[in-house]
C-alpha cells in the first residue's frame, strides 16, 4: 500500500517503526501486559511528538491529519497496545475540543495534551446506552454558574489515568427532548469519580465513572448546548478508520509470527511452511491484510481532503481491517497448535488484544448498518 503514501508519509511511518523498534519495545518489555498506564511509555511517546498529531498547527501540533494517526496507531498497535490506545485517546479525548471549544478551552488543554502532560479520555457509552446513543440518561440541568451532572459511564478506556474526560450527557431543549451536550469534567470536581476498575480479556485501561449532583461550571460546555451528538458522532467518524489502522498493525504482527514460526517449526521431515495448507493461511492473512490496509488509507485520505460524506468509508474501513486482522490472529494461532495457546506466546497475547476492536467504537454489526444506511440514500 506504499503507493498510496507520500515521501513523507513513508518517512513517517518509518520513523514510527524505528520508535517502537528502538524505544517502545525495550518499555513493552519492562512493563508488560499491565492496566496502568506506564509513565516511562507517555514520556516517550511525547518526547518523540505523537501526540502533536493531534493538535493543530497554530496550537504547536501537526495538523491533524487521519492518514498519520492511522499510520502511527498501526506501527504502535503491532507493538505494544497501551501505547496504540493512549494516542487514540488522546485524540478521542482532544478532538472535541478541537472542534467545538472556544479559544480559552483550546488553550486551556490541548497544549498540555499535545506534550503529554494531560491525559484525557472520551466518555460516551453507559450502562444502558451502548450501540443506542439514544438510550443515554446521564442529564445535565442548568443550575447557577453552570450545570448540575448526574449519571454514569461504562467501559472509558484510559480513565484511570486520565485528568479530564470529555462527558456526553442530555440536556433536553424544546426542540429536541433528546438532545445531548459535551462536556470537559475534570479530577477533583465534586461529585464526579471513578467508581470502577474493570478487569478486561486483554489488559487495558477500563473504568466506570459516577456522577452525583457534580457542578460543571459554564465553562466547560463544549459547543452550544445540544450539539453533543454531532460532536461525537463527527469524532468517531475519525477515529473509527484508525481503530481499523490499529487492528491491521495487529494483524500484521500476527502474520509475522505465524510466518516465522512456520519456517522453523519441522513436523513429518519438512519445515510445516512447505504445506500448501499452511501457505495457503498465510497468503489468506497477507492479502486480507493489504486489502484492510487499503481501505483504511483510502478513507483516511478522504478525510484529509475534506470529503464530508465520510461514515460510510470510515465504517468499510474499521469492518473489514478489525475481522480481517482477527481471522489473521486466529489462523496464526493455528499454526502455532499447541504453542499458540500457552500462556506467554506472542498470537495468545494477540488473540486476546484483537477481540476488543470489533466492539468498541461502534460493533461490527452498528458499522453494517451504518454502511447499509448510506448505500440504501445514494
Ligand atoms: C475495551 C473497550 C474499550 C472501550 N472504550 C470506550 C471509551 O473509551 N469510551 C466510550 O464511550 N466507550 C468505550 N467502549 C464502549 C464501546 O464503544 C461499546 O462497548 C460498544 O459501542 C457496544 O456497546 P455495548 O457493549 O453496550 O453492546 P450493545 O450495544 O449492548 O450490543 C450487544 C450486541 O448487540 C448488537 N446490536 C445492538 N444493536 C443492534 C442493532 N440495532 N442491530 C444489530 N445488532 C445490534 C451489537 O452489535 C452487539 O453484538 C469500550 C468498550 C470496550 C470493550
Amino acid at each position: 500500500m506504499d503507493f498510496m503514501l507520500s515521501e513523507e508519509e513513508t518517512q513517517f511511518k518509518e520513523q514510527c517503526q524505528h520508535f517502537a523498534s528502538e524505544i517502545l519495545t525495550p518499555i513493552s518489555n519492562k512493563y508488560g501486559e499491565t492496566d496502568d498506564l506506564p509513565t516511562e511509555m507517555i514520556r516517550a511517546m511525547a518526547e518523540a511528538e505523537f501526540f502533536k498529531l493531534l493538535l493543530p498547527e497554530e496550537l504547536g501540533g501537526k495538523g491533524i491529519k487521519a492518514l498519520k494517526i492511522c499510520l502511527a496507531r498501526e506501527v504502535l498497535a503491532g507493538v505494544y497496545c497501551p501505547a496504540d490506545v493512549t494516542l487514540a485517546m488522546q485524540g478521542l479525548g482532544s478532538y472535541p475540543i478541537f472542534l467545538a471549544g472556544n479559544e480559552t478551552q483550546k488553550a486551556k488543554y490541548l497544549p498540555r495534551i499535545g506534550e503529554g502532560e494531560l491525559l484525557t479520555t472520551y466518555a460516551l457509552t453507559e450502562p444502558e446506552a451502548g450501540s443506542d446513543v439514544n438510550g443515554i440518561k446521564s442529564h445535565a440541568e442548568e443550575a447557577p454558574g453552570g450545570f448540575l451532572l448526574n449519571g454514569r459511564k461504562r467501559f472509558i478506556s484510559n480513565g484511570h489515568a486520565a485528568g479530564i474526560v470529555i462527558v456526553f450527557a442530555k440536556t433536553p431543549l424544546e426542540e429536541n427532548a433528546r438532545a445531548l451536550s459535551a462536556f470537559v469534567l475534570e479530577k477533583g470536581m465534586e461529585g464526579f469519580k471513578v467508581s470502577k476498575r474493570l478487569p478486561v480479556m486483554a489488559p487495558h485501561d477500563l473504568v466506570e465513572l459516577e456522577f452525583t449532583n457534580c457542578h460543571i461550571p459554564k465553562e466547560n460546555l463544549l459547543g452550544e448546548l445540544g450539539d453533543g451528538y454531532r460532536i461525537a458522532m463527527k469524532t468517531l467518524d475519525l477515529f473509527r478508520m484508525s481503530v481499523g489502522a490499529a487492528a491491521v498493525g495487529i494483524g500484521q504482527a500476527a502474520l509475522s509470527a505465524a510466518k516465522a514460526y512456520a519456517k522453523e517449526r519441522v513436523q513429518f521431515g519438512s519445515p510445516i511452511a512447505t504445506y500448501q495448507a499452511v501457505q495457503f493461511k498465510l497468503a489468506a492473512m497477507a492479502t486480507e491484510l493489504d486489502a484492510a490496509r487499503g481501505l483504511v488509507y483510502t478513507a483516511a485520505i478522504k478525510l484529509d481532503r475534506g470529503d464530508s460524506q465520510l461514515a460510510k468509508s470510515a465504517s468499510m474501513a474499521k469492518l473489514f481491517a478489525t475481522e480481517a486482522a482477527f481471522r489473521a490472529v486466529d489462523e496464526a494461532l493455528q499454526i502455532h497448535g499447541g504453542m499458540g495457546v500457552m500462556v506467554g506466546s506472542t498470537v495468545e497475547r494477540l488473540y486476546r488484544e484483537i477481540r476488543a476492536l470489533r466492539i468498541y467504537e461502534g460493533t461490527s454489526e452498528i458499522q453494517r448498518l451504518i454502511i447499509a444506511n448510506s448505500i440504501l440514500k445514494e
